[in-house]
């Protein structure tokens, strides 16, 4: 099929990404396959997924969907040329932080408006703050995990309706960090109640800070990567509710944070790990100036008021190697 303008139009909305958005003008064009609409409209890439991560020339899909192409562009996560940061709706993140692989959406989201929300595609989504509910990420009928070749939002490959999925209820003293999340977007009309130093972060530093300190927080007794997720007890928006737990009163919640850190496991040489893990990662060159003046001065501060001695050994072993304005990379 080629087309250079399609016969049915839709609307992009507000917090959809170009995935989602392929879909759905698959869906109103008749087309079983949102990947050929994608092809016909010029897209390189063999699935949605890689078509989000691009770049590729947005102008056909500009003029075949009658879409400006900045706005296409803002529904894309595409590099934007610092380090390896991509474009995210209005703001950026790491690469790590999104899941692309297959779909997750909340059912009663999906019952309001049916769109692909962007925010979805976030690694430590995994629980929608609106209905307090767990996203589901596999069909109920046919038990596959909900993949992006349909050429529909609210319907499973198998047909079934995604809006009529059973949901498991979240606690609401889980859904602080995510609820933040989505404020920081500017999504649902929840409130960005941040105050303090930490309201000065950027959505990347902000995501970057609450998922390592949940991370180090829960346990973890290694360097975070996405991986490690799912071979872990806790569902991933939980970390972000730890990490949110210690940033929400800055300093003094940092401060309890790094003395749980301290007493959360008897073995002293696991305490130490994971506090060396925490400063090894914001004092990694990577790290944005803000994060790591905001964490820095603290984890100093509190190994200058002295915790367990073998913690303080590799603390300071960190601290001395990896100064603030230092360049030293990370390493063992
Ligand atoms: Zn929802
Ligand atoms: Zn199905």
């Amino acid at each position: 099929m080629s087309v250079s303008r399609l016969p049915l139009r839709v609307a992009p909305i507000k917090g959809e990404t170009l995935p989602g958005f392929t879909i759905r003008l698959a869906e109103r064009n008749g087309v079983s396959s949102p990947q050929t609409i994608a092809k016909s409209l010029g897209s390189p890439y063999s699935t949605l997924q890689a078509a989000a991560l691009g770049p590729f020339d947005l102008q056909p899909v500009s003029d075949g969907a009658d879409v400006p192409i900045e706005t296409l562009a803002s529904m894309t996560y595409w590099p934007t040329g610092h380090g390896n940061e991509l474009r995210f709706l209005e703001t950026t993140v790491d690469p790590e932080m999104l899941s692309l692989k297959h779909r997750k959406a909340c059912p009663s989201c999906l019952s309001e408006k049916p769109f692909h929300r962007a925010v979805w595609d976030l690694q430590l989504v995994t629980a929608c703050p609106v209905h307090q509910v767990r996203l589901i990420s596999t069909c109920q009928e046919c038990g596959r995990r909900l993949r992006w070749q349909s050429a529909s939002i609210t319907n499973c490959l198998c047909g079934a309706d995604l809006r009529r999925a059973s949901t498991e209820p979240v606690p609401s003293l889980e859904l602080d960090g995510l609820s933040l999340i989505y404020a920081v977007l500017g999504l649902n009309g929840l409130e960005d109640k941040r105050t303090g130093p930490v309201a000065d972060l950027d959505f990347k530093d902000l995501l970057a800070l609450m998922l390592h300190l949940g991370w180090f927080g829960s346990g973890a007794r290694k360097r975070f990567a996405p991986v490690l997720l799912s071979r872990r007890d806790l569902a991933p928006h939980q970390y972000l509710q730890i990490g949110f737990m210690a940033c929400q009163d800055w300093p003094t919640s940092f401060s309890h944070y790094l003395e749980a850190l301290c007493e959360r496991s008897t073995a002293p040489y696991w305490r130490a790990t994971r506090l060396r893990l925490l400063a090894e990662w914001v004092t990694a060159p990577e790290r944005s100036e803000a994060l790591r003046s905001l964490v820095f001065p603290r984890l100093r501060e509190f190994m200058n008021r002295g915790c367990d001695p073998r913690a303080e050994y590799h603390l300071h072993r960190t601290l001395s190697v990896a100064g603030p304005q230092s360049s030293h990379s990370r390493g063992d």
